[in-house]
């Protein structure tokens, strides 16, 4: 990597022919099926503008949460389907036609909210309907489907979200595909759209007309185990000062680590409030040309030690980058460490420090 342009002390480097590789791994594993792109959260912390650009060639759907970002997403990409998982928000249909945005209706009153809407346009604009499955979060449930305003109403997207997916073995995943067979059935024709990443890993049952991966976009692939996505990010942080410490030395807050020997420990310029979590000291490691430096002592705020006492002297200076995510695996260990998951690490990644696009 080259020199950062932003005077942090930490940056994350996006690879985005990682992106359009795991895309059209994606796109491959569910031949039949439209691929679309989900880069909500801003891409899961990589940044909406950088990924919609590197996938803009190859996705002609995108989706994401919050009708702001696809205002914003509509920006980059003027003529690509963008469907708003949310819907509108209740008061302001008027939002989504402003900016060309399809809302994924998810329950019998923004359905209502949405015809009235149209029938005073006098035009029926596009919508998606989604149907709950067994989360019991968004979605018109079986009860429902007998009201007037569904019956005569003609989405242009049927979807559900599988709860299990990453558990291939989770009777709950027939289940919630027996259901939205079932629930989509009144609907003849309409396409239909059920698995994220993982759901897609299920097999060809559950792609249906179109999937919507996102994390397996940035290189993870929850509960299916493959070499062919890549990591599209990698964290750096850089030494600010390094010191030599005598046997009984302590560091950091609490004053928890105490050396049991003399070694060298350096200041590194990444802390919580970046998003490497506070539960990850004592546990966690950095890394310099694959020699492990353990954290020892509280994380900071904007900052954290490592032991360097095993690198060479060589490689030991005030302003050397150390690796903090470089794999799968260290992304998955700092996200063991809270007892979190993936998703949660990439989209904590703060916003203070430089971020760079490589590929
Ligand atoms: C976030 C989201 C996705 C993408 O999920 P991944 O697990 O990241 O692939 C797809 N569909 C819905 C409804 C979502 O909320």
């Amino acid at each position: 990597m080259e020199h950062s342009s932003k005077q942090t002390s930490a940056r994350l480097a996006v690879d985005l022919s990682a992106i359009r590789e795991n895309y059209a791994c994606l796109s491959r594993i569910a031949s039949r099926a439209e691929c679309a792109a989900v880069v909500k959260a801003d891409a899961y912390g990589l940044g909406m503008e950088k990924v919609a650009a590197t996938l803009a060639d190859a996705v002609q759907t995108f989706f994401v949460a919050h009708p702001e970002e696809g205002k914003m997403l509509r920006a980059f990409l003027p003529k690509k389907r963008i469907f708003i998982l949310h819907g509108f928000l209740p008061g302001y249909p008027e939002f989504m036609t402003m900016y060309n945005l399809i809302p994924v209706i998810n329950s019998l009153e923004q359905l209502k909210g949405w015809r009235s809407f149209c029938q005073r346009e006098g035009k029926e604009h596009p919508a998606a309907l989604q149907f709950d499955t067994g989360m019991s979060r968004f979605g018109l449930s079986c009860k429902d489907l007998c009201d007037e305003a569904v019956i005569d109403f003609r989405p242009v997207l049927l979807l559900s979200h599988l709860a299990c997916a990453d558990c291939p073995e989770d009777i709950a995943n027939t289940e919630q595909l027996r259901r939205f067979l079932n629930m989509t059935a009144a609907f003849p024709g309409v396409p239909r759209s059920l698995s994220a990443s993982s759901g897609i890993f299920l097999g060809e049952k559950y792609h249906f007309d179109m999937v919507r991966p996102g994390i397996a976009l940035y290189g993870l692939t929850p509960g299916y185990e493959s070499n062919e996505f890549r990591l599209a990010i990698e964290l750096e942080a850089q030494i600010l000062q390094i010191r030599q410490l005598c046997s009984g030395d302590r560091i950091g807050y609490g004053l928890t680590y105490r050396a049991e020997r003399s070694m060298r420990v350096a200041t590194v310029g990444i802390g919580y409030a970046d998003g490497i979590f506070r539960s990850f000291s004592e546990i966690g490691a950095l890394w310099k040309d694959g020699i492990r430096l353990p954290i020892r002592g509280r994380i900071s705020m904007d900052s954290l030690s490592v032991d360097v006492t095993a690198l060479r002297s060589a490689l030991l200076r005030e302003g050397a980058w150390l690796s903090v995510i470089r794999s799968k695996q260290d992304l998955m260990r700092l996200a063991d460490s809270v007892g979190t998951i993936s998703y949660e690490v990439l989209t904590s990644l703060g916003y203070r420090f430089d971020r760079f696009y490589r590929g």
